[in-house]
């Protein structure tokens, strides 16, 4: 961490807004996000009290095309590594990369107690932390919408949402100075193809009236509903049973539902199926072995 000390205290000669220190008092629930607000990816949210530091998703942002020979664009950890005698953990709302894909880089940087991930989450940050030398033995705590962890100032609680890849939690932070819904990704969809969300836990929630409400979901502007993935579901196997010879499918390997659906199209039709690419053959590699 040596190479970061010389920027201690520097916002201003590193040319980013210097805080006024007296606008901040000790009694004060911090909440700031290092990235992810108003773009995708990214995603790393920040919950502080006194000398605690919740930080919910660590993600990494794919670079466009302006941005050549640049493999990720990762969030500025330095007001983090200037906390260093703040405890932190990191809790996971689910493993996408926008999600989690910082995790490397935060780890090289900031010392943090635990990662609390859900399952399928989990096993991919393990596979990336394998990686990463030195990092294979980070600790990492499973977490589903029934585990709880309380620190000095905050209850961490979750519930079940719908998103595009299994175990996809929303977390309710409960602080000194009232609660907080973080919603995570998250869908509405009535038909879901794998686990659906818990609607009563979140009107439960919602009785007991959240202080504050971070809700951030991709197209979450756009009116009108998005379509069931149970009918995606239909269509795909529409399309198989009618398609006389070989069939080339593209996705986000992100979609791990979406896989899951063509692969299972594909069996009941009678295919043999070739997954490709790095990302692909990973998320397939977890899913068969999560079940
Ligand atoms: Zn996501």
């Amino acid at each position: 961490m040596a190479e970061y000390k010389k920027h201690k205290n520097d916002n201003k000669e590193a040319g980013l807004p210097v805080r006024p220190e007296t606008a901040v008092r000790k009694t004060d629930t911090l909440v700031y996000a290092l990235g992810g607000l108003g773009e995708v990816g990214k995603n790393m949210y920040c919950y502080e009290h006194e000398n605690e530091i919740c930080i919910v998703d660590c993600g990494v942002l794919f670079p466009g095309d302006e941005l050549l020979g640049i493999d990720y664009v990762i969030p500025d950890y330095h007001h983090l590594i200037r906390q260093d005698k703040k405890r932190k953990i990191l809790v996971i709302t689910h493993g996408h990369e926008d999600h989690i894909g910082g995790i490397p880089f935060l780890l090289r940087q900031v010392n943090i107690d635990a990662i609390y991930a859900p399952r399928f989450a989990k096993a991919l940050i393990q596979k990336k932390l394998a990686e990463h030398k030195g990092l294979e033995k980070t600790k990492i705590i499973e977490i589903d919408s029934d585990y709880r962890i309380r620190t000095k100032y905050f209850t961490v609680g979750f519930f079940d949402t719908i998103h595009s890849i299994p175990d996809s939690l929303g977390v309710l932070i409960t602080t000194p100075n009232g609660s907080i819904v973080h919603t995570g990704d998250f869908k509405f969809d009535l038909t879901p193809v794998g686990r659906n969300a818990d609607y009563q836990k979140m009107a439960y929630i919602g009785a007991l009236k959240p202080t504050l409400l971070m809700s951030d979901s991709t197209n979450a502007g756009v009116e009108d509903f998005s379509i069931s993935e149970k009918d995606v579901s239909r269509e795909i196997m529409g399309i198989m049973r009618n398609a006389k010879h070989r069939m080339i499918i593209a996705t986000f390997a992100s979609n791990v539902y979406r896989v899951g659906q063509i692969i299972e199209a594909a069996l009941a039709t009678g295919r043999k199926v070739a997954v490709f690419g790095r990302s692909m053959e990973n998320v397939v590699d977890i899913a068969r072995k999560m079940g």
